[in-house]
């Protein structure tokens, strides 16, 4: 019995991943159906941006971020206000450049020696000079030499939050990755070196920012035809030609105008996600729900089947709520497996109807199941009025080691199980299970989990299983799925032994895109809640 189990677990396991859709979907797109953005940017107000610069961008019809000092800019005062005129950026790079001490030059302004307000008032005189000189109020900065930092040993401290909060970006320098649109943090945008290399050396990092979507910011000093740090011309002239062949998809443009667009798209995926939002609990600042079309309050009682009698809002001992080890802020600690349940009411939390009801269940799990899970099954989430095999969705974790993880999504039981046939001998309940591919629970590492459900209640029915943003498979639903709403619950953490964070639930069935940015969302759910 228990192999025939394990055969039909095994091909559900296989039918899963034959349903597997790996192709990384987007939900960002760039405009105009532009595939890939590229900056050039170019540091320090050297000589050669006005001699050079001009001209050749002119030509090139290109426009370009340069992140000055305000000292050269003063110098040749006329020069850089035409460099206003023909439309390209200008940034903040600080007023002296300061660096790490270990540069001989840079040791009177050495960075070990700034603190967060030194850099602050810096930063803050280099862009009032700027705006007196040539009318512009700077948006974007580069940190200088690339270093983020101030202080040294025990009082050093990141100043990327300063940046943050003064400028619309801060671009590094010497990174190696290109900015993805919708994970990229503006406050340290990854800058890669241009100075010194021909297209040839450029090419594969252009390529590759078209196949993945990304933003490619360049970073170079002089311009010329050869020399010390710097870009070459005929480099920047075969890579605007390749980026203006029709079909490229390359969209080149300042540091702050990609950076104003991605902003701007971040904006419209976070609002058509929150409009969808009917229910959240991050367990931040306690057990009561952040949004709650319905009560959002936790309640608790002695056990699964006594959860008639609702006790209070006080938690079971064997669940806490924990400060800052959620993958944002708090969450929900199950620390050993306990009779008590703790649940939400459905009514308005989870909008249910009986004809074509479509939703999706968000949350996220840390873990090692193998270790930390007692023996039997355990459900981190379960929506039901009745049980898991009647009107329920769910994800479980299976009774032993190695533990499957798997999505239930039941109709009503008298239809798909009218002679009560129990689970373990019954394809008609192994076959609903949607099991997936090699999820990734790991203590001390968060993963997403996603149940997408569309038109329960038709014969069109369907659920789809997500970890971590992927398609793990998906299941028609065609059976009626009855609930008496007064009665469904959203139970967390049934048997379970782990850490539980931030519960959505959505009134409609999020696409394949929208899971993808819901898994990394700068900052989390809460980037829906402000
Ligand atoms: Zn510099």
């Amino acid at each position: 019995m228990r192999n025939l189990q394990r055969s039909v677990l095994a091909m559900t396991i296989l039918l899963g991943i034959h349903l597997l859709a790996w192709s990384q979907v987007k939900n960002f797109s760039w405009p105009d159906g532009k595939k890939a953005a590229i900056s050039l940017t170019f540091d320090d107000a050297r000589q050669s941006h006005p001699d050079v610069g001009t001209p050749l961008f002119r030509e090139l019809d290109v426009d370009v971020t340069y992140y000055v000092l305000p000292g050269p800019v003063r110098d040749r005062l006329q020069d850089w206000k035409e460099i206003v005129e023909e439309g390209h950026e200008i940034g903040n790079h600080t007023v002296y450049h300061p660096c790490t001490g270990n540069f001989p030059w840079s040791r009177d302004k050495a960075l070990e020696h700034y603190t967060l307000h030194t850099i602050r008032e810096e930063l803050l005189a280099a862009s009032a000079e700027l705006t007196e000189l040539l009318g512009i109020e700077p948006v974007s900065f580069a940190y200088t030499c690339g270093n983020t930092y101030v202080g040294r040993g025990k009082s050093h401290m990141s100043y990327v939050p300063v940046v943050a909060e003064l400028f619309a970006t801060g671009r590094g320098w010497l990174n190696e990755a290109l900015n993805d649109p919708e994970f990229a943090d503006m406050a340290l945008l990854q800058g890669i070196e241009m100075d010194g290399k021909d297209f040839t050396d450029i090419k594969d990092l252009v390529d590759r920012a078209v196949e993945t979507g990304s933003w490619l910011v360049l970073a170079g000093h002089e311009i010329g035809e050869e020399g010390f740090q710097t870009t070459r011309t005929r480099m920047l002239r075969e890579l605007v030609a390749y980026a203006n062949r029709p079909e490229s998809g390359i969209w080149i443009s300042t540091v702050g105008e990609v950076a104003s667009y991605i902003n701007d798209q971040r904006d419209v995926i976070r609002q058509r996600l929150k409009a969808g939002l009917t229910f959240c609990a991050t367990f931040d600042h306690g057990t009561v729900a952040e949004v709650a079309d319905g009560d959002g309050r936790l309640y608790a009682a002695q056990s699964y089947d006594q959860s008639k009698t609702e006790a209070s809002t006080i938690l079971p001992n064997e669940i806490t709520l924990v400060k800052e080890q959620g993958c944002y802020g708090g969450a929900l600690e199950f620390k050993r497996k306990a009779k008590p349940v703790v649940f939400y009411h459905s009514d308005q939390n989870i909008h249910y109807s009986n004809e074509r009801w479509s939703g999706t269940i968000s949350l996220w799990l840390s873990l090692d199941p193998s270790l930390d899970l007692a023996p039997g099954y355990t459900d981190p989430i379960q929506i039901t009025d009745s049980g898991y095999d009647d009107a329920a969705l769910w994800v479980d974790f299976s009774d032993k080691n190695p533990r499957n993880f798997r999505m239930g999504v039941f109709g009503d039981v008298e239809e798909w199980n009218p002679d009560k046939i129990g689970p373990d001998q019954n394809p008609a309940f192994t076959d609903r299970l949607v099991a997936a591919n090699k999820p990734v629970f790991e203590r001390g590492r968060w993963t997403h989990v996603v149940i997408s459900f569309e038109h329960l209640n038709t014969r069109e029915g369907k659920a789809s299983l997500y970890v971590n943003g992927k398609l793990q498979g998906e299941r028609n639903i065609p059976e009626p799925f009855s609930w008496d709403l007064q009665k469904s619950k959203i139970y967390l953490g049934l048997n379970f032994v782990g850490l539980l964070d931030e519960v959505s639930i959505f009134n409609r069935a999020l696409s394949e895109s929208e899971i993808g940015s819901l898994y990394h969302l700068p900052g989390g759910i809460n980037a829906l809640l402000h």
